[in-house]
C-alpha cells in the first residue's frame, strides 16, 4: 500500500456490520485492517485456551470476509504500530474500546504516543449499549444494585444508537510483513477442542445466524424457558458477543423491533447484566481479585486440591454439579442456571475460593469474559455488588429436580448413571442398593460417592459465613 491508509485495529470486534470504528475509516482512501495478540500487557488475564481456540477461528471466518486482508501480529501493540507508522502513511488509527483495566491503561498511552506523533486515534463503543461513565445514580456515584442501574440509569438514557450497516466498496489492503493467523499458535496442542467443534459456528455469519434461530426458536420461551439447561431457549450467544462477531446493539434493536412482551423484557434484561458487569469492572478495576464486600477478605476458605480436582473434572458424586463442568469440558459452554450451582457448590459446600472458579472458567469458557465472569464469580460468592446472600446455598439435588425435570440435562453428560429412575437422578447415593444394580451403576467405581455431605456442608458454611459476621461487629 503506498497511498494515505487509516488503520483499523480489530479487537473485540471482529465483524464488519454495526462496526463504528471501521464505518469511519471506511470513509479513508485505504484502510489497513489489523489484529494483535497481546499477550504483554494481560498480566494474569492472558487469554485463555477456549478462547484462543475461538479466537483462530473467528479471526479465519473475519480474514475471509475481508477478501484475505487482514493483517496479524503478536506482541506489544505499541511496539507494533509504531513499525507500522515507519512502513505505510497512516492518516490516522480507529478502533472500538475495551474496558479490562489493563486495556484502558494501554490503549491511553497508545493514544497519546499516536498523538505525539501527529496522528489521531479516534475510538468509538462497539461492546456495550451504553458507556460505563454515563450510567450513574443521581449523586453522581455509579450503582451498586442491579435493578435501579437498568430500570432507571440504563432504560432513562439516551437509546443505544441504531446498528450500522457493513461498509461498501472499502479498500482494504494489507501489510506483506505481517505474520499471519496460523503463526499466533492459538490451537490447544492436545486436540482437546474437536469436541468443542461441532457445536459452534464461529464467525459473523455464525452469529447472525445463531441469533436468528434464538429469535425462531426460543425468544417466545425466554423468561421460564432460560431456566431448563436441557432445553433451546437461550440464545448461547455469550461467545459471539464476548468476540463481537455480533453487537448488543443488534440484538437489543432486532428484539425491541418484534415486540414488547415479558420474554422481549428480560432478555433485554440479561443484556442489561451484561452491561451492570462492566460498569462494576470499570468502577472497580480490582473487580477480577478483591472481594467488593472487604468483610470476605476474613473468610475461612478452604484449601482442598482433590475436592478442587474432583469439581474441575465433573466427578464430585453430584450429578448436577458434574453435569455442568463436563458441559462446559466438552462443549467451552455452560447454561447459566448450571454456572451458578456449581458455583454455589465450589464456594459453599465445598469452601473453596471463588477465585478458583474464577481461574478455571477463564481458561475453559468459550466465552470468558473478565467483567462478566468476575462479577459473576463475586455475585455466586456473595461477595459482590448486588450478590446472591452467602447464607443462600443452592441445593444441586432440588435444583436438578426443578429446572431438569426429565433428567434430560443429567443423562446426556454422565451417561454411567442415565438408567437411574429420576427419583434418584439427581441423589444416587441415596437409591437402594437394588436399584443401584439394576442401573448398573457401583458408586465409588463406576461413579463416585459424593465428595462432601450436601446438609454438613452447608451447615459448615453457615458457621463460617457466622463468624464473619462476628468478626465484623
Ligand atoms: P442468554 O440467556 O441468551 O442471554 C443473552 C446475553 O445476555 C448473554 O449472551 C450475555 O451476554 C448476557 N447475559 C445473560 N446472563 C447474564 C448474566 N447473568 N451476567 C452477565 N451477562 C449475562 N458470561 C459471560 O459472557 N462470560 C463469562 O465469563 C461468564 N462467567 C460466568 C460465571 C458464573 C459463575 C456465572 C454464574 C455466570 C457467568 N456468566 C458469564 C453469565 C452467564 O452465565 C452467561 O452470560 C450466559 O450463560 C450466556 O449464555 P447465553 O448467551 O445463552 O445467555
Amino acid at each position: 500500500m503506498t497511498k494515505k491508509i487509516a488503520i483499523h485495529w480489530f479487537r473485540q470486534d471482529l465483524r464488519l456490520s454495526d462496526n463504528p470504528a471501521l464505518t469511519k475509516a471506511a470513509e479513508h482512501e485505504a484502510v489497513l485492517p489489523i489484529y494483535i495478540l497481546d499477550d504483554d500487557n494481560a498480566g494474569n488475564h492472558v487469554m485463555g485456551g477456549a478462547s484462543r481456540w475461538w479466537l483462530h477461528h473467528s479471526l479465519k471466518a473475519l480474514n475471509a470476509s475481508l477478501g484475505n486482508k487482514l493483517s496479524v501480529y503478536h506482541g506489544n501493540p505499541q511496539t507494533i504500530l509504531d513499525d507500522l507508522l515507519t512502513r505505510f502513511d497512516v492518516e490516522a488509527v480507529y478502533w472500538n474500546r475495551c474496558y479490562e483495566p489493563w486495556r484502558i491503561h494501554r490503549d491511553t498511552l497508545i493514544k497519546e504516543n499516536l498523538k505525539t506523533r501527529g496522528i489521531e486515534a479516534y475510538t468509538f463503543n462497539g461492546l456495550l449499549l451504553w458507556e460505563p461513565w454515563t450510567i450513574k445514580k443521581d449523586d453522581g456515584t455509579p450503582y451498586k444494585v442491579f435493578t435501579p442501574f437498568f430500570r432507571k440509569g440504563c432504560l432513562n438514557a439516551e437509546q443505544p444508537r441504531s446498528p450500522l450497516s457493513t461498509p461498501k466498496n472499502t479498500n482494504y489492503g494489507d501489510d506483506p510483513g505481517h505474520i499471519g493467523i496460523d503463526a499466533l499458535d492459538l490451537l490447544p496442542k492436545i486436540p482437546w477442542d474437536k469436541q468443542l467443534e461441532p457445536h459452534w459456528d464461529i464467525g459473523e455469519e455464525g452469529a447472525r445466524k445463531r441469533f436468528e434461530t434464538f429469535v425462531d426458536e426460543g425468544l417466545s420461551f425466554y423468561k421460564e424457558g432460560r431456566n431448563l439447561p436441557a432445553k433451546p431457549y437461550v440464545s448461547r450467544l455469550s461467545p459471539h458477543l464476548h468476540f463481537g462477531e455480533i453487537s448488543a446493539n443488534q440484538l437489543w434493536h432486532t428484539v425491541r423491533s418484534l415486540g414488547d412482551d415479558k420474554h422481549i423484557g428480560h432478555f433485554c434484561s440479561e443484556l442489561g447484566w451484561r452491561e451492570f458487569s462492566y460498569s462494576q469492572l470499570y468502577h472497580n478495576p480490582e473487580l477480577p481479585r478483591r472481594n467488593l464486600q472487604s468483610k470476605f477478605d476474613a473468610f475461612p476458605w478452604v484449601d482442598n486440591a482433590e475436592n478442587l480436582r474432583a469439581w474441575q473434572r465433573g466427578q464430585t458424586g453430584i450429578p448436577m454439579v458434574d453435569a455442568g463442568m463436563r458441559e462446559l469440558w466438552q462443549t467451552g459452554y455452560m447454561h447459566n442456571r448450571v454456572r451458578m450451582i456449581v458455583g454455589s457448590f465450589l464456594v459453599k459446600n465445598l469452601q473453596l475460593h471463588w477465585h478458583h472458579g474464577e481461574r478455571w472458567f477463564w481458561d475453559t469458557l468459550i466465552d470468558a469474559d473478565l467483567a462478566n465472569n468476575s462479577a459473576s464469580w463475586q455475585w455466586v460468592a456473595g461477595c459482590g455488588a448486588d450478590a446472591a446472600p452467602y447464607f443462600r446455598i443452592f441445593n444441586p439435588v432440588t435444583q436438578g429436580q426443578k429446572f431438569d425435570p426429565d433428567g434430560e440435562y443429567v443423562r446426556q453428560y454422565i451417561p454411567e448413571i442415565a438408567s437411574l429412575p429420576n427419583k434418584y437422578l439427581f441423589n444416587p447415593w441415596e437409591a437402594p442398593e437394588l436399584i443401584l444394580t439394576e442401573a448398573g451403576i457401583e458408586l465409588g467405581s463406576t461413579y463416585p460417592r459424593p465428595v462432601v455431605d450436601l446438609k454438613q456442608s452447608r451447615e459448615s458454611a453457615l458457621i463460617a459465613f457466622q463468624s464473619l459476621k462476628k468478626g465484623e461487629s
